[in-house]
């Protein structure tokens, strides 16, 4: 029976798809207006980033049409979970990977789209209290040629035990120093950091270690129309320093401001 069980389940939801691993995360949020009305943050973008790391996977894409259907399928389906507008959001999560049993390093011969969803608070434990980073050099998110720019399932599963490990010392997450140098402040573990400095906002530059992330860029926009200055290049370690403000930017966090950082011993 269980044997048949087995069988079954795998012809129809493969478990062959592990192998080699590969498949592409997205991430947005349904928001409620305080009319009743629910808003999606930027699933356009998702849709073309879906698309782009599809492409780096060798995997086709589900046009940008049928993934924002699939989106807006999902929330109205799922409309009682969005919660009231000051309590929260229905994340949403669209997941593609390749499956069928697969047994060398060769593309799959099937495919699947999913989206699932659950209701979220906020991100970090405390809602929005400041989070506290501790600098890593030893273990990196990502390395130049490979795939930290797209949000590749594999990313996360290489830095869970050191996220784990953070949090076991009391911190909320690491700040990841580029591969090469280990000098540059690349990103944490699922978001975007940022350096204010007076009136000017620096970010990482992207350039295939650090994630596109959307709310960076929508954060870009917004912080120059407000009359910021903001730059896109190498932030070294040591800018934190003598920063006035880090925060960090995903849809998971949204804008999450950072309380302190320790680095080399030293709580900034
Ligand atoms: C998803 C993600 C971000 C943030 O991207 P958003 O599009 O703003 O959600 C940043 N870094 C990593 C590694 C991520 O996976």
């Amino acid at each position: 029976m269980a044997l048949h069980f087995r069988r079954k389940s795998c012809r129809k939801f493969s478990f062959f798809q592990l192998f080699p691993g590969r498949g592409i995360i997205e991430g947005l949020k349904a928001y409620r207006k305080q009319n009743g009305s629910i808003i999606l943050f930027g699933p356009e973008e998702n849709a073309s980033r879906l698309q782009i790391g599809a492409e780096r996977m060798c995997m086709p894409a589900p046009t940008i049409e049928q993934f924002l259907e699939a989106v807006t399928t999902t929330v109205l389906a799922n409309e009682r979970w969005v919660p009231p507008s000051d309590k929260g959001s229905l994340h949403i999560r669209p997941l593609r990977f390749g499956n069928g049993p697969v047994l060398s390093v060769t593309p799959a011969p099937e495919f699947t789209f999913l989206i699932y969803v659950t209701p979220v608070g906020s991100y970090f434990e405390g809602g929005l209290k400041p989070i506290n980073l501790v600098v890593e050099n030893v273990i990196h998110s990502a390395t130049p040629g490979r795939v930290g720019g797209i949000k590749a399932i594999g990313n996360y599963a290489g830095i869970m035990k050191a996220q784990a490990e953070a949090k076991t010392s009391g911190f909320s997450d690491f700040l990841y120093l580029d591969s090469v140098h280990n000098r540059y402040v690349e990103e944490v573990s699922t978001a975007n950091v940022f350096v204010v400095k007076d009136n000017t906002i620096s970010t990482p530059a992207l350039g295939g270690t650090i994630l596109t992330g959307i709310t960076r860029k929508s954060i870009i926009e917004i912080a120059q129309s407000q009359g910021f200055k903001v730059e896109e290049r190498l932030v070294s370690v040591a800018e934190l320093i003598d920063a006035d403000e880090v925060f960090c930017s995903g849809n998971a966090v949204c804008v999450m401001p950072v309380g302190n950082i320790s680095f080399m011993e030293r709580r900034l």
